[in-house]
C-alpha cells in the first residue's frame, strides 16, 4: 500500500457482475484516484448503473474485488461501506425535516449531536439552501431537493460519492443549472465523484475523466478532450459526438508516418493519429474517423487529404451548415461548416482535411 494521499478513492479489480446469462459487468478493472470527478457513460444497459450499484454494495459482484480508500470492501454491506449513493429520484425521507434528512447518516453513524447540527448548517450552506432546513421535502422543488439529496450522501463525509443520473429527473434548464453547481461542489469539498449518464455532454462538460461503457466493459477511459479527439473505438467516437468513418487500408507503417489508401488516394497521416489500442500492421483494413466540424469545403492547401463526392441534403442552422454527402467510393460524410463553399448545380463537391485531424482506428473495432 502507498502513502496515503495516493492511495485511489475506489479500485474494481476483475470484477464481474453476472444475471443468470447476461454478464452485466464483464471484468472491470478500473482505478479512480482521489479528488476525481469520473463519468461512466454509455447506452442503457452497458452496465453504469451496475457498477455503481457494485461499489455501493447494492449488488454483490460474481467475482473480483472492490476497493474503498484502500480497504477490501468486497464483501461488506452497503452501509459499513465509505461511500453515498445519490439517485435519480432523490430517495428523502418525506416526513422528516431537511435538517434531519441532511443528518440522517451522521445519526446512523451515532455522532455527537452538536457535530451533527454544525455539518448540516455547512452543508446547507453549501447547497447555498440556508433557510429551507425546518422545511420538508415535498415543500422544495425538484432541484432544491436533489441538492439536499447531495447535501445528506455528503455530510457524513464519505471517502466518495456515487451519482446515478443525480440530474435525469430535471427539465434541461434546470439541469444545465445543476451541473455547474454539482461541479463546484465537487470541487470546493475536493471529493471523488462517480457519476453515471447516458448523456455525453453531461459527460464532456462536468468530468475530469470519462470511462465510456459499452456490454459491460470499459472502452476507453480518458479526458473528455482525449476521448473526444483520440477516441479508441468507432463506438466510442460515436457516442461522444458526430463521427463520419471511412473505410481504408493501411499501406505502409513507419515510426512517424502512415501511407494509407482511400478511395484509390494514397493519404499520409501522422503515426500518433492511430488511436486504437490495437496496433494495426500494414495491409490492414482500417477505420479512418473525422469529426464533421473538422471537413472543411473548397481549394485544399498544401498536405490536406481530399475526396470528392455530391451533396445528399443540406440544412441551415443560422451560423452553421450541415451537409449529408456521399463520396465518389460510397462513403457518407457529415459536414458541419460555414455557409458559403456551395456545391456546383450538380452537386459535386471537393472536401478536405487536415491530416492530423483524423483519427486510426484498427477495423476489428466495430461501430
Ligand atoms: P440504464 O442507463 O438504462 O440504467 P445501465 O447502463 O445502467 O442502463 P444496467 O442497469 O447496469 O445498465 O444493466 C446492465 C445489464 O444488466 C442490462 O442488460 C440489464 O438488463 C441487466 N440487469 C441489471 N439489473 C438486473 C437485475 N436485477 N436482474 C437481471 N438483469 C439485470
Amino acid at each position: 500500500m502507498g502513502m496515503a494521499e495516493t492511495t485511489p478513492a475506489i479500485e474494481t479489480r476483475n470484477v464481474i457482475k453476472s444475471f443468470g446469462s447476461v454478464r452485466a459487468i464483464d471484468d472491470v478493472s478500473l482505478t479512480v484516484e482521489s479528488g476525481i470527478f469520473l463519468t461512466l457513460l454509455g447506452p442503457s444497459g452497458c452496465g453504469k448503473s451496475t457498477l455503481l450499484r457494485s461499489i455501493a454494495g447494492f449488488s454483490p459482484v460474481t467475482s473480483g474485488t472492490i476497493m474503498v480508500g484502500g480497504r477490501d470492501v468486497t464483501h461488506q454491506p452497503p452501509h459499513l461501506r465509505p461511500v453515498n449513493m445519490v439517485f435519480q429520484d432523490y430517495a428523502l425521507f418525506p416526513h422528516m425535516s431537511v435538517r434531519r434528512n441532511i443528518g440522517f447518516g451522521c445519526e446512523m453513524k451515532a455522532m455527537p449531536k452538536p457535530e451533527i447540527e454544525k455539518r448540516v448548517d455547512a452543508m446547507l450552506d453549501l447547497i447555498r439552501l440556508p433557510a429551507v432546513g425546518h422545511r420538508e421535502p415535498g415543500e422544495l422543488s425538484g432541484g432544491q431537493r436533489q441538492r439536499v439529496a447531495l447535501a445528506r450522501a455528503l455530510a457524513p463525509d464519505p471517502v466518495s460519492l456515487l451519482l446515478d443520473e443525480p440530474l435525469g429527473a430535471l427539465d434541461l434548464k434546470l439541469r444545465i443549472e445543476l451541473q455547474h453547481e454539482l461541479k463546484s461542489i465537487q470541487r470546493s469539498t475536493g471529493k471523488t465523484f462517480v457519476f453515471v449518464t447516458h448523456d455525453q455532454d453531461e459527460a464532456m462538460s462536468m468530468s475530469d475523466l470519462v470511462a465510456v461503457m459499452k456490454d459491460g466493459r470499459i472502452e476507453q477511459l480518458d479526458t473528455p478532450q482525449a476521448i473526444y479527439a483520440r477516441p479508441a473505438t468507432a463506438f466510442v467516437a460515436g457516442f461522444v459526438g458526430a463521427a463520419n468513418l471511412i473505410p481504408a487500408r493501411l499501406a505502409q507503417l513507419d515510426a512517424d508516418n502512415a501511407l494509407i489508401t482511400v478511395e484509390g488516394r494514397d493519404w499520409q497521416v501522422p503515426a500518433s493519429r492511430i488511436t486504437t489500442s490495437h496496433m494495426p500492421s500494414a495491409g490492414d483494413a482500417i477505420t479512418l474517423m473525422i469529426r464533421p466540424e473538422d471537413v472543411a469545403l473548397g481549394q485544399a492547401p498544401e498536405g490536406a487529404l481530399t475526396l470528392t463526392g455530391k451533396v445528399a441534403d443540406q440544412t441551415f442552422l443560422g451560423g452553421r451548415i450541415h451537409m449529408g454527402c456521399e463520396t465518389a467510393g460510397g462513403t457518407k460524410i457529415m459536414i458541419e461548416t460555414r455557409p458559403g463553399g456551395m456545391p456546383d448545380a450538380d452537386g459535386a463537391i471537393d472536401f478536405h482535411f487536415r491530416p492530423d485531424a483524423v483519427a486510426i482506428l484498427s477495423h476489428s473495432e466495430k461501430a
